[in-house]
């Protein structure tokens, strides 16, 4: 629940953030304004790139050239249909190339897929350019009149006919664009558990939020800077799962398990804990119903009771910490972990592996699913004076293995 909660709202809490530091902004000498945006944008290009989220590159491209066309009119938008039109433009066009580059997914930035993106936003920008500065106008006044015209209403169409909408210059189509972009990337994001399409939502609404503010500067700058703020910050979710919680099955990591050791006081329990004959299942069932079984696992372990905190320690083994506590107290948690994953069982989907050359004749039909008995060994030991956790933990290892060489799906104590 935490976890979506700032899958969706971190990126756009750091949008939020930028907008209310304008104020602060404004202390910074004016020419140091036209710069932070685009160094901004710049720096968080090059890390979405050097980092494999290339979908953010694009979208930082169209934050730059927003912020350079909202900086063209420091007076706002005026009248003139060349800068109405373009902003409106703008404004409808830039949320589904946002949804187009979060489909695109990350392919990389200089191959054809990045580049031809880039390039598909360059000939909309042309069409709209040659649309609203009735480039033609010399040969056909009059046609170029009645495009420039018809793109103007097209922009500004009236969907709703009331008052609602006057707190802002952006026409009705990009409002409803632009919310409905939101809510589709604000749901992928948290059905793929993808940070990075909420920061793209968040990019999209300060590209939106910029174009809004034009005229009253430095708030535009603001908003560009919050869009390429709130690119990275998936980034910096991103890294932090991959440096503490393991991918697999979504446990703390053994570095997070480092980090909390460091953090123990003078009276804790570690258990280690190891499924059995994994291997045997492994080879039976094939790779991808053991990481099956190591989630299945890995998510009892999760939820230890008496305050304990599961870690997976690598391969199909798992630490538990189980802080102030001592061995008895932490034996009871764990026995009850124990019954419960002997209990659950599993139930294997795919046939197992013919382990020897099938015979000729016609073998008995499978059923499509059998459940088979998971069950996993643990020792646990207890910190006594003087010992490192580095030495505890060791000590429930050697403690694990007595608990293996007694028969198994049992918890000992050191
Ligand atoms: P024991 O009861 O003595 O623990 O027997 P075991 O077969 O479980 O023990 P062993 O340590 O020999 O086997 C561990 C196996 O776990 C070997 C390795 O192929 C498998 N393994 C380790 N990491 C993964 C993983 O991420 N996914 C899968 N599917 N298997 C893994
Ligand atoms: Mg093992
Ligand atoms: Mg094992």
């Amino acid at each position: 629940m935490i976890r979506i909660f700032l899958i969706l709202f971190m990126p756009l809490a750091v949008l939020g953030g930028c907008w209310t530091a304008f104020g602060l902004l404004e202390l910074l000498p004016p020419r140091a304004m036209e710069v932070v945006p685009y160094g901004t944008v710049t720096l968080a290009a090059i890390i979405c790139w050097r980092f494999r989220r290339s979908r953010a590159v694009p979208v930082l491209v169209l934050v730059a050239l927003v912020c350079w066309f909202v900086a063209l009119m420091p007076e706002g938008v005026g009248q003139g249909p060349l800068s109405r039109v373009v902003l409106a433009s703008f404004a409808v066009f830039v949320p589904p190339n946002v949804l187009l580059a979060s489909l695109i997914g990350d392919r990389g930035v200089f191959n054809r897929s990045g580049l031809g993106q880039l390039a598909f936003y360059g000939v909309q920008a042309l069409v709209v350019l040659f649309v609203a500065s009735g480039a033609f106008g010399a040969y056909e006044p009059q046609a170029a009149q009645m495009l420039i015209d018809s793109a103007d209403q097209l922009l500004h169409w009236r969907l709703l006919d009331s008052s609602w909408d006057q707190w802002t210059i952006l026409p009705q189509p990009a409002l409803l664009s632009g919310a409905v972009a939101v809510v589709l990337l604000l749901l992928k994001a948290m059905v793929k558990d993808s940070p990075m399409d909420a920061g793209l939502a968040a990019g999209m609404a300060g590209i939106l939020a910029a174009l809004h503010a034009v005229g009253h500067a430095p708030q535009p700058a603001a908003f560009a800077t919050g869009a390429a703020l709130a690119l990275v910050v998936p980034l910096l979710q991103d890294s932090y799962r991959m440096a503490f919680l393991d991918e697999l099955t979504g446990l703390p990591a053994r570095r997070s398990l480092v980090a909390d050791l460091r953090g123990l006081g003078s009276r804790y329990s570690i258990a280690m804990a190891d499924i059995d004959h994994f291997k045997k299942f492994n080879d039976t069932y094939g790779h991808d119903v053991g990481d099956e079984v190591l989630r299945m696992v890995a998510s009892h372990l999760g939820k230890v009771s008496g305050g304990g905190r599961a870690y997976r320690y690598g391969g199909e083994e798992f630490t538990i910490l189980f802080p102030r506590k001592g061995k008895d107290d932490a034996f009871e948690h764990l026995d009850a972990l124990r019954a419960a994953i002997e209990s659950a069982g599993f139930a294997v989907r795919t046939k197992p592996r013919p382990v020897k050359k099938p015979k000729a004749k016609p073998v008995k039909k499978q059923p499509a699913t059998k459940t088979v008995s998971v069950t996993i060994s643990m020792g646990v030991a207890e910190r006594e004076t003087g010992q490192t956790p580095e030495e505890v933990l060791k000590q429930a290892d050697k403690t694990l293995y007595k608990a293996k060489k007694k028969g198994r799906n049992r918890v000992e104590k050191a």
